[in-house]
């Protein structure tokens, strides 16, 4: 039995995981159209590698980039490419962006292909590569680029993977039941990814409640007879899913602020993204589908779907059964992290692990916020550790600087601190504001940067070329002068 460690704060909630944890994966039936943002989870917008009235095959790339942080998108089906234009898109902002729209044809047709024979003679970059061509990213939520966290680079010594099966956040079951239903291509995955590492300790890490998982990849990693990987339970504690806890629980390190995991000699990566490195290397398939929660008290029949990647929200809950007439809110993702949705007719993106059609009961609505008291209960219950009321005053005031200085970009915007408010004041929408401003700022202050470059390169060369010119005058004359004087002599001769 592996030692745990804890971490500071963090909150016990109510889970309402039964709504889906015992249901069975489902197979979503092939939607009509497929909507495929081209804005990444990054930030990163990708060019269309395909243009209207084109004919797709399921796994053909249909829009890439040569941005370090980009990960090409394949089609998740066969059919046709009906138009590129903008959408609304499943982002906290609720805007519209420019989404490739297939209409599928039924027929489901593949391309051919390519699986590695053996990927343990395989070099570590090979596998790299393949994993970025299969667009594969992390499906925990956050989907960045896998073989970019494979790459640490070579001043940071790796010895340890963690496998993030610790689905803490409420409702969210897609985790728990893949591990259930595919325990074997999780720990084949967590393989491949040791060897892509070159790390020789590998540990799956499951919520104390999981037992089903917990003894299907237990009995997986006993089939494998590989003695590196283990799978250990933690507490149910939210947010141990976070990386920088479940690194402290799982292993008792702390990771420094403004650090990442692999600065401490960790990689983690979560279960179902595992699977897709086992699929896209041992089967040769790209990331085209997910497994979805589709749950809360909104939603006639909550379920775990297999649903292809770009299939609009609309078609999944129709498979559940439709809305009950109570639904207050949709969200993309968990009640803590989430963000609301203004319409189902949004597709699912590599980071959706769930849709939470809610009910009145199952969401705070708008409360009365009122003054801080300075009870200091958000500082208890923070998993960083964090001051969350100084992190409040100065991002209220605008203090851009003191917020820095308070360690504005270790929090994960996890809720907790909002939770336990007895004053009920969002403050995650604060740090949120504060964040997008400080990288605004940090951006203009760039910009400027470039364009006093630009002017200063400017007024170097006009001072250089004036220089010249000036050298070249002088010469000329120095010339003439000395050409006047040969004449002046040659006629004194005379
Ligand atoms: S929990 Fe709320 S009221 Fe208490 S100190 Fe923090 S921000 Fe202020
Ligand atoms: S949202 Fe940020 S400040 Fe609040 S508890 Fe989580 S990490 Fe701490």
């Amino acid at each position: 039995m592996l030692k745990t460690w804890r971490f500071h704060g963090g909150l016990r909630l109510p889970a309402h995981k039964n709504l889906s944890a015992h249901r069975p994966i489902v197979n979503a039936a092939l939607p009509k159209q497929l909507i495929y943002p081209l804005q990444q989870r990054s930030g990163v917008q990708l060019k269309p590698t395909v243009t209207p009235g084109e004919s797709v095959l399921r796994g053909q790339i249909i829009a890439d980039s040569d941005h370090f942080l980009a990960t090409p998108l394949h089609a998740a089906s066969s059919g046709t490419v009906k138009t590129i234009e903008d959408r609304i898109i499943p982002h906290p902002s609720g805007l519209s962006d420019s989404c490739i729209i297939i209409d599928t044809d039924g027929r489901d047709e593949a391309l051919a292909s390519e699986p590695v024979a053996d990927y343990r003679l395989e070099p570590a970059s090979a596998l790299r590569t393949k994993i970025r061509q299969a667009g594969i990213v992390g499906l925990g939520g956050a989907a960045f680029p896998t073989s970019i966290k494979l790459n640490p680079g070579p001043q940071r010594h790796i010895d340890t993977l963690i496998l993030n099966g610790a689905e803490c956040e409420p409702y969210i079951t897609c985790d728990n039941v893949l591990m259930q239903a595919e325990p074997d291509t999780i720990v084949q995955g967590a393989l491949i990814l040791m060897h892509a590492l070159q790390v020789g300790n590998g540990i799956i890490a499951v919520e104390d409640h999981m037992t089903e998982a917990y003894e299907a990849l237990s009995a997986a990693i006993e089939q494998s007879r590989d003695r590196r990987l283990t799978v250990v339970k933690i507490p149910a504690l939210y947010p141990t899913g976070g990386e920088k806890q479940l690194i402290r629980v799982v292993t008792g390190k702390e990771t420094p602020s403004g650090g990442i995991p692999a600065d401490v000699g960790v990689i983690c990566q979560n279960v179902g993204t595992a699977a897709s490195v086992y699929n896209a290397i041992c089967r040769g398939l790209p990331l085209t589908e997910r497994v979805v929660t589709v749950t809360g008290q909104g939603v006639k029949q909550q379920q775990n779907l297999r649903a292809r990647i770009g299939t609009p929200i609309s078609d999944l809950i129709n498979q559940c059964g439709g809305y009950q007439d109570s639904v207050e809110r949709l969200i993309m993702g968990g009640p803590m992290m989430g963000f609301a949705l203004p319409e189902d007719d949004i597709p699912i993106v590599k980071a959706t692990n769930c849709i939470l059609a809610a009910a009145e009961s199952e969401v705070a609505t708008s409360k009365e916020t009122r003054p801080c008291i300075r009870c200091g209960d958000c500082a208890k219950a923070c998993p960083v550790d964090l001051l969350p009321q100084q992190l409040y005053w100065h991002s209220r005031a605008g203090n851009l600087e003191k917020c820095k200085e308070f360690s504005l970009f270790d929090c994960i915007e996890c809720g907790c601190c909002e939770v336990v408010c007895p004053s009920q004041i969002p403050l995650v929408q604060y740090y949120r504001a504060a964040k997008s401003k400080t990288v605004a700022k940090a951006k203009e202050a760039e910009k400027a940067a470039i364009a006093k470059r630009r002017h200063d390169f400017l007024l170097e060369r006009k001072a250089r070329e004036q220089a010249e010119r000036a050298e070249r005058s002088r010469r000329k004359k120095e010339s003439l002068a000395k050409l006047k004087a040969a004449e002046t002599a040659t006629e004194g001769a005379e």
